[in-house]
């Protein structure tokens, strides 16, 4: 009885989750997409709670305390995390992912040698499955790990380096392969083989990342978070845990789609992401040399927009760091009061993780329609008067079409110097993170509007009021 209650409840946790990811793919319904998606995790761990009943022995005194740490500590980092420390955070929720599964194998693995031990043995695909949950749990855990340093500017990816990274991860690959294959042909050895397996994976999840860097890190981040669906699919298959299975199948393979749509975006194979070393490779960014930024008053670029017919503005990852989403909205209704035709281009890496944009915008009641994405953007960008670029960089630097030494070459940008003119509101020179230099703001059409986003906006909304 207790047995079909569970499987009941895990049914119903399955198609919540997959009726909660399918509305995860609009940001009308994404919001109520993710809650269904947590309710049917909560009724999962709830029916799991009651498991134990069935054998009469259980662990609830360590499992309610782990439950209390475990959800003291998300919610106080959920209510607490910046829109900007969004990636951080999923860096470290996929590397725990990782870390349960090893925890969850190693316990399973222990297990198994003592029956291996006592002259017993385990189905050589239960025992494949054990280790393989543990190898790629491990490289999602120190993999996420070194990815939340990155991006939280703790490790400079530009000084920490591996010597022959290539030749250094394929080396620990194919030893964790061989370690796998002859544990699993002689069982019997000792437990040792099985924590060289978990140390060296461990190693390769650092290796795996350190090369990786730059623009590359929305891509390894998905990748992370896939490798991680896939350790909880393993680990769901190790426990016959269905709601486990399918959760990790739909997390690894929604991962997956991701990294892949990403790499399209950049214009980059995944093989060249992992091995490629961004920034490592190409000759120096172009310099600025002698060449003068022009910047604009605030009277000539509120004259400018007022008499535009079609105005596009471009979010970028300072306007996430100027929280200037509500007064571009602001901007945005003036502009449109006055008949000019305002929308918004954006990039699918603007920002520091996948649409970002998007949601700080919705945030702000931005029309879902008025969001244009990259092809229709660069349809649009050439009827354009003016556009504004707001705390992005990268995503427009035109070295991207015309500068093959350019780490950035290849990859897909919003081509706004196709539109008559151009203003880029930034605080000063400085690149954005891919660290190069954008000759987009020495170019003849475009303008410079220096200072802090949110304060631009601000003083330019209220210099078109008063131009009545
Ligand atoms: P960039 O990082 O290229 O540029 C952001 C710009 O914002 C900086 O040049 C900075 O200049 C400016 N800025 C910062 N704070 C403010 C502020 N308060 N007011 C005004 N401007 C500000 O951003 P993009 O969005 O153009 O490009 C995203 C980059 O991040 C790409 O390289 C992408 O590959 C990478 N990336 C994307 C991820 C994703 O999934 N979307 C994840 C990880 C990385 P200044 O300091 O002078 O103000």
């Amino acid at each position: 009885m207790i047995h079909q209650l569970v499987e009941l409840g895990y049914l119903i946790a399955v198609i919540l989750f997959i009726i909660g990811l399918k509305q995860l793919s609009s940001p009308r319904t994404a919001r109520k997409g993710n809650l269904l998606a947590a309710t049917g995790m909560g009724i999962a761990i709830l029916v799991t709670l009651i498991l134990p009943l069935e054998s009469g022995a259980n662990n609830y005194l360590l499992i309610a305390l782990g439950i209390a740490i475990g959800s003291v500590i998300g919610w106080i980092a959920a209510r607490k995390v910046k829109m900007t420390a969004m990636p951080q955070m999923v860096s470290i929720f996929n590397g725990l992912g990782g870390a349960c599964a090893v925890a969850i194998s190693l316990v399973e693995l222990v297990g198994y040698q003592a029956t291996f031990e006592s002259g017993g043995a385990v189905f050589a695909g239960v025992h494949l499955t054990a280790l393989m949950a543990m190898f790629v749990g491990g490289v999602a855990f120190t993999g996420s790990m070194l990815a939340y340093g990155k991006l939280e500017g703790l490790i400079d990816d530009r000084k920490v380096r591996i010597p022959q990274p290539t030749v250094v991860n394929l080396v620990l690959l194919l030893s964790i392969l061989a370690g796998i294959g002859y544990k699993l042909a002689m069982p019997a050895e000792p437990l040792t083989w099985v924590i060289a397996i978990m140390v060296v994976s461990l190693i390769y999840g650092i290796t795996f990342v350190i090369p990786i860097g730059g623009a590359d890190m929305p891509v390894v981040i998905s990748l992370l978070n896939a490798f991680t669906g896939v350790a909880a699919a393993l680990a769901g298959l190790v426990y016959d845990n269905h709601v486990m299975l399918v959760g990790g199948i739909l997390v690894g393979s929604s991962g997956t789609i991701l990294t892949v749509l990403m790499c399209e975006a950049m214009n980059r194979s995944l093989l060249n992401v992992i091995i490629g070393g961004f920034g490592s490779t190409g000759k120096a960014a172009a310099q600025s040399g002698d060449q003068v930024a022009k910047e604009i008053t605030l009277m000539d670029a509120a004259i400018l927009l007022s008499y535009s017919n079609s105005v596009i503005i471009v979010p970028g990852y300072g306007m996430a760091v100027a929280q200037a989403q509500k007064v571009c909205h602001e901007l945005e209704m003036l502009l449109e009061d006055k008949g000019v035709s305002v929308r918004y281009a954006i990039h699918p890496v603007a920002g520091r993780m996948p649409g970002h944009m998007n949601v700080l915008l919705a945030e702000a009641d931005v029309s879902y329609d008025k969001l244009l994405d990259l092809d229709d953007a660069n349809k649009a960008l050439a009827d354009a008067d003016v556009v504004i670029i707001v705390g992005a960089n990268d995503v427009v630097n035109p070295s991207a079409k015309t500068d093959p030494g350019s780490p950035i070459y290849g990859m897909p940008i919003l081509d706004v110097l196709q539109a008559k003119h151009t203003i880029v509101l930034k605080r000063s020179m400085s690149p954005g993170y891919a660290g190069i230099q954008n000759p987009l703001f020495f170019h003849e059409k475009n303008r410079m509007l220096f200072g802090d986003a949110k304060d631009s906006l601000s003083k330019l909304v209220s210099e078109i009021k008063t131009l009545g």
